[in-house]
């Protein structure tokens, strides 16, 4: 089958043909209906080798839906033919953060040396992906497998964002959402799925602010040396009890860090590395910033819910296989509205 697979680091990602693989003892082989097209799969492509300790090659596409196409020995409880999110970071499955479903915080990821299918490990951008364990297979019920890919990190990524911070999101307060692209356009959705908070998104693409508003957000904002004035305005002054920064570039973090409240969080979840000089008076008192990394498998089985009661639904634009290295591209232009889809099949 072809696979499109990173085989050099700062290197574009390359067409490879490769064996279909035969699911081993406990293994699961899906046949896949969707590989979404992350941002952070622009990274990966860009980061310098060490980054992280992958082996190269393997197939990209973190973001996979399919369907069940052949049980590796022992695997019971799947059906073939079956419909399937695959929850994205693979862990160890056996350390006290995977056994409470965190496993993208495995213990024991530094040793197994990847992170999950498409980062380090073979991933969704071929017709078939080879899952480790059927634990890490979620009943997609009757949503249809392309919209249903971002669901498993554009979705799943933004709901544990919101989830550390839905105390603060009380009715009365507001979070600012920083980048409308595949995680920004999920994350409005669910805050006014599963909070009252009042939503100002912020990015630099009008389009984006277009997005933003068709698909939930009370205000919008361009991001530019106004922004924070406004976002003060529209907050009567008291700013932000949450920050979601789906950008993490410098100017973001500061803006972030500029209109959130005392006691609020401002929550980087972006990776373009930007920096910010955290010390005393840099932020309002018992102000956090944190850097989280996408979510747990029970938050997956509620994005799977809060998508099947018709609460959220991943805004997507179709491609081939063939197409990926052009969705990339497009990717980088900022030229894709809500998330691209890779449908290999
Ligand atoms: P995307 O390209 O679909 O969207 C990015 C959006 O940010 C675009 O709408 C763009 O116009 C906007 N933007 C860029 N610069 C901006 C600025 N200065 N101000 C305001 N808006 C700006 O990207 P995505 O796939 O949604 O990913 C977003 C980020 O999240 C990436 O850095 C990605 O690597 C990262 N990510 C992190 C995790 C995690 O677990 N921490 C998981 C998935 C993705
Ligand atoms: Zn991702
Ligand atoms: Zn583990």
């Amino acid at each position: 089958m072809k696979a499109y697979q990173l085989v050099e680091w700062q290197q574009p990602p390359e067409f490879r043909d490769v064996p279909v693989p035969e699911p081993g003892p406990g293994e699961v082989l899906v046949k896949v209906g969707g590989a979404g097209a992350c941002h952070s799969d622009l990274h990966l492509m860009e980061w310098p080798e060490g980054t992280f300790a992958f082996e190269l090659p393997f197939t990209i596409g973190h973001e996979n839906a399919g369907w069940v196409e052949a049980l590796g020995p022992g695997v019971t409880g799947l059906d073939v033919g079956e419909a399937v999110a695959v929850y994205g970071p693979w862990g160890c499955g056996r350390c006290r953060a995977c056994r409470l479903g965190r496993e993208n915080y495995c213990e024991r990821a530094a040793e197994i040396g990847a992170l999950g299918g498409g980062l380090g490990r073979d991933g969704g951008m071929a017709e078939y992906l080879l899952v480790p364990s059927a634990r890490l297979l979620l009943p997609l019920g009757d949503l249809d497998p392309k919209e249903a890919a971002p669901l498993s990190d554009a979705a799943l990524t933004p709901y544990h964002a919101v989830k550390r911070n839905l105390e603060r999101l009380v009715p009365g307060s507001a979070c600012v959402v920083i980048g409308v692209g595949g995680l920004g356009h999920m994350a409005v959705q669910i805050l006014r799925a599963v909070t009252a908070t009042q939503i100002i998104a912020v990015d630099l693409d009008p389009a984006k602010l277009e997005l933003a508003r068709a698909v939930g957000a009370d205000e919008v904002v361009p991001s530019d040396a106004d922004a924070a004035a406004t976002i003060r305005e529209l907050t009567h002054g008291l700013g932000a009890s949450a920050v979601l920064d789906f950008v993490g570039a410098e100017p973001t973090i500061e803006l972030g860090a500029s209109v959130v409240r005392p006691e609020g969080e401002v929550t980087v979840v972006g990776l373009a590395g930007g920096t910010f000089p955290f010390r005393f008076g840099a932020m309002p008192w018992d102000a956090a910033l944190t850097v989280p990394y996408w979510g747990s498998t029970i938050e997956l089985m509620e994005v799977l819910d809060l998508a099947r009661a018709g609460k959220i639904r991943s805004h997507v634009e179709e491609f081939s296989l063939d197409d990926a290295p052009d969705v990339y591209e497009r990717l980088r232009e900022g030229k894709i509205d809500g998330r691209a889809v890779v449908v290999p099949a």
